[in-house]
């Protein structure tokens, strides 16, 4: 890459596509077809053996969409991305992909409540046993352990704690061990890159900030390439042993020429193939859309949500206000270690009226939306115990850090002043 392409504001622009080798087009075109058609049967074979890459059915990989997976693998400095139909898939793939009946993976307490069900439940019925810790104490991952562990897991800044999580810390255990660390980064893309602080595997729901526009739902995962799986073959038969599905391929030797891309490989060419969560053409040009502006507008998510942190912490009427801006001591340590350029757009507080002053404060706004949902270029509103998490039980709701009054925001790029004036008119209201 050129050196014109090292700053994320440019790569989110230009890299993966520069223009259509056929039109000469300068927006990514989008590919709204299921098939391609092959030069002939010594190229089809060739396809087919993964001796020669390229495009053979939406499915498994499409031209628009293999924009986006390079833009945002650049974007994060991997070696491989796979785009997917939603932040669940992505999630769900990434533990498939090395974990089967018997194993386990660590994950932190601290996830998104979608996540919480699909490891507490969903997995467990697969025969993947989830084992939750809390991520204050990053030897918790270690002693967690067993020769079955396959993956440590966690959400960079996940709220509604909004403690950054300790990726150096835990990704180092898992590099003595021979665990890599998945980490969800849905929450702080540009902001935070979980590869450079050792993370191996990064998961996104692109519905979120990267699509920023709150059109279309998609996933998508990033391999560093920086996870021994050889070294560690016992604990990874999956990418060691001859794959039944592929002609008996043996991942980490099959790919080996085009660089440590096995893990990512692997999940497009048997997981895609076989369970078919693609991400549509359209959206993955929409998610494009998204990535060319994210760089700007994270700096705007950030700054407004800063200044909404500031504005709530003075009001007589809120108890609390969570935002890594006013954290100290070591949670403040972490998110200056992790986070940089700003704290991100999530904002959450309690009010001093509990559960009933929350409901008449969510319905007394008129900007924010009353939506389930973040990282919309619009401010958003939520209350989590009766809504994202309101599956969970009471006690697996207090793990994650949800209590009665906790109002979630998520800091649109409006006019600041704007935003402050509808929470100081809902405020007035919530307080009857
Ligand atoms: N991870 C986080 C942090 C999320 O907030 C969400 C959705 O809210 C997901 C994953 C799941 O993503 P999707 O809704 O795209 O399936």
């Amino acid at each position: 890459m050129s050196p014109s392409f090292t700053r994320p504001e440019t790569i989110a622009l230009h890299a993966g596509y520069r223009a259509d080798p056929t039109t000469g087009a300068v927006a990514v075109p989008i590919y709204q077809t299921t098939s391609f058609q092959f030069r002939d049967t010594e190229h089809a074979e060739n396809l087919f053996a993964l001796k020669e890459f390229g495009n053979i059915y939406t499915r498994i990989m499409n031209p628009t969409t293999a924009v986006l997976e390079e833009r945002i693998t650049a974007l994060e400095g991997g070696v491989g991305g796979l785009a997917l139909a939603s932040g669940q898939a992505a999630t769900t793939f990434a533990i498939q992909n090395i974990a089967g009946v018997g194993d386990n993976i660590v994950s932190s307490t601290d996830l998104y409540g979608g996540t919480w069900n699909l490891f507490a439940n969903t997995l467990k019925t697969m025969g993947i046993e989830v084992r939750f810790v809390d991520p204050a104490d990053p030897q918790a991952f270690a002693r967690a352990t067993d020769d079955r562990t396959r993956a440590y897991y966690a959400e960079t800044l996940p709220n509604p704690k909004l403690h950054a999580f300790p990726i150096r810390e835990v990704a180092e255990i898992g590099n003595q061990i021979g665990v890599p660390l998945i980490v969800d980064n849905t929450a702080a893309p540009i902001i935070c890159k979980p590869l450079q602080h050792g993370a191996h595997i990064v998961m996104y729901s692109t519905t979120k900030y990267i699509g920023g526009h709150g059109t279309s739902i998609g996933g998508l995962l990033v391999d560093g390439g920086t996870f021994d799986w050889e070294k560690h073959a016992e604990r990874f038969p999956m990418l060691n042993q001859p794959d039944p599905s592929y002609h008996g391929a043996i991942w980490t030797q099959a790919v080996k020429p085009l660089g440590p891309i096995a893990y990512i490989i692997k999940a497009r060419v048997t997981l895609l193939r076989d369970l078919g969560a693609a991400m549509s053409p359209f959206n993955a040009f929409l998610f494009i859309q998204g990535v060319e502006s994210l760089p700007l507008r994270m700096e705007r998510h950030c700054a407004n949500a800063a200044a909404v942190a500031q504005y709530l912490n003075k009001h007589s009427a809120v108890t609390k206000v969570i935002h890594p801006s006013l954290w100290e001591g070591e949670e403040r340590r972490r998110a200056d270690a992790y986070l940089s350029g700003g704290y991100g757009g999530l904002v959450g507080f309690e009010l001093a009226g509990g559960r009933e002053a929350g409901r008449r404060f969510i319905d007394a706004l008129e900007l924010f939306y009353h939506v389930a949902n973040i990282g919309d270029a619009r401010s958003l509103a939520i209350h989590p115990a009766t809504t994202t998490h309101s599956q969970l039980s009471p006690e697996d709701q207090l793990a994650t850090g949800v209590t009665e009054g906790y109002v979630r925001l998520s800091i649109g790029i409006e006019h600041v002043d704007d935003i402050i004036a509808d929470l100081e008119q809902a405020l007035a209201k919530a307080a009857g």
